[in-house]
């Protein structure tokens, strides 16, 4: 067993790296255990729409000068339903900010964080294709087992290990009690060419079979295009023109008509939250730690966030202390609110927006309408999506 004697990272998916940055900035040395090889997720097309409030801290640490060029501001964001009246449409200008948020696919995201650790030559560790395939808590220490590029099995004791592996792998943390709610339903994503160009708007789209969107970027749109699995199978298996008619009928006319269509994407969506987030030596950020439908982009904004705070707590605690319960407990409550509010969020629009009972539609017509005449709702709307406050 190899003692390390400060922080390890589980996953360096995109929370697993700013964390590592952030640790790195903040003069704590940090190792970090990613099951993929380098550049495995350079083609994941999902696009994240980043809010205000990441771009600040992706400048803090230097990786947005990488990334400026292949963001596409979204600076209009129209908010419409099919088969019903009202609508709202939120603008920049309005609420004095550059941008109400970027676009930028997730392999871009990678390849300029991938770039920024490039540069550093110190305080980060990053092992490549080494999976965690088991981390056991006690009192002491977290005890974390990975598989080298190699086939060599490793253990490693930390004082604190930290869960970015975005759900998708350490289910079972001990003492951990996770909450599913599965919607039944997938998102169907890609890149599309309309007609029309996008002018920096992005559009939201509720329809009684699940919400879409399609957000500017480069010169097409990314669509993400959700539905119950059977729906979603049917549209996945459309060739190219009959999909393309299907989301022009779905979609309306706003960007004229829909010319083509990309390499399509599926993910299947829940909501899944941990009641507590960490364990003795242990907590879990990101994903891992909260799962929420893409409906409203918050899913990486909110682990950001996590990322960011959990830092700060890491670099404000004496070493000795990395990992003491009452460190993390501190770090759970000052992300408890944030979170909460993301999955609430989330989960009311999902709910409210995409289902087809008798009155909700004119209710959630109402609500798009008065959206549109209330500054102040509009403005909370515009400070949620823009800094999840
Ligand atoms: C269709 C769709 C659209 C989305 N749109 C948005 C959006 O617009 N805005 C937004 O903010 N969010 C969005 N999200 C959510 C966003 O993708 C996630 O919140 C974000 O990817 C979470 O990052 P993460 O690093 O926590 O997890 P992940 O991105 O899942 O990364 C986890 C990393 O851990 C590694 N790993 C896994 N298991 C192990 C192991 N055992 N050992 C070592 N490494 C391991 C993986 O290889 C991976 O690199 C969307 C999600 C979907 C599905």
């Amino acid at each position: 067993m190899q003692l390390i004697e400060h922080p390890v990272v589980i996953g360096g998916g995109p929370v697993g790296l700013v964390l590592a940055l952030s640790l790195q900035q903040a003069g704590v040395p940090v190792t970090v255990l990613e099951a993929q090889a380098p550049g495995a997720m350079y083609g994941d097309g999902r696009a994240l729409a980043l809010s205000f409030g990441t771009r600040q801290v992706l400048e803090q640490l230097q990786v947005w000068s990488m990334l400026a060029d292949a963001v596409t501001a979204i600076e209009t964001i129209h908010v419409s339903q099919q088969k019903g009246l009202g609508r709202t449409v939120l603008k920049a200008q309005e609420h004095q900010l550059p941008a109400l948020g970027y676009v930028v696919s997730y392999g871009v995201l990678m390849r300029a964080l991938d770039a920024r650790l490039a540069q550093l030559t110190t305080g980060i560790k990053l092992h490549y294709e080494a999976p965690v395939t088991d981390l056991q808590v006690h009192a002491s220490a977290a005890d974390i087992v990975y598989t080298a590029a190699d086939g060599q099995r490793h253990s490693l004791s930390t004082p604190l290990a930290v869960v970015a592996d975005g759900g998708r792998s350490l289910e079972a943390i001990p003492g951990l009690q996770r909450d599913t709610k599965h919607y039944g339903h997938d998102a169907l994503v890609g890149l599309v060419q309309t007609e029309l160009p996008h002018r920096q708007v992005a559009y939201e789209r509720f329809t009684p079979r699940g919400p879409m969107a399609l957000l500017p970027n480069g010169d097409q749109f990314s669509l993400v295009w959700t539905g119950e699995q059977a729906y979603i199978d049917e549209i996945a298996a459309l060739d190219d023109a009959a999909f393309l008619h299907a989301l022009h009928a779905a979609f309306g006319d706003r960007v004229g008509r829909f010319l083509h269509a990309g390499k399509r994407f599926r993910f299947p969506l829940k909501l899944s939250k941990l009641e507590q987030t960490f364990a003795a030596h242990c907590v879990v950020i990101g994903n891992a730690a909260q799962t929420m439908h893409p409906v409203a982009g918050q899913g990486f904004n909110v682990g950001i966030r996590d990322a960011v705070a959990l830092a700060e707590n890491v670099a404000s605690t004496a070493s000795h202390e990395w990992g003491a319960d009452h460190r993390l407990l501190a770090y759970q409550a000052s992300r408890q609110r944030d979170t909460g509010r993301g999955l609430q969020f989330t989960d009311f629009l999902v709910n409210v927006f995409s289902n087809d009972l008798i009155g909700v539609g004119v209710l959630r017509g109402a609500g798009l309408g008065m959206l549109s005449m209330l500054p102040m709702a509009r403005r909370f709307l515009v400070e949620k999506m823009s800094y999840g406050r």
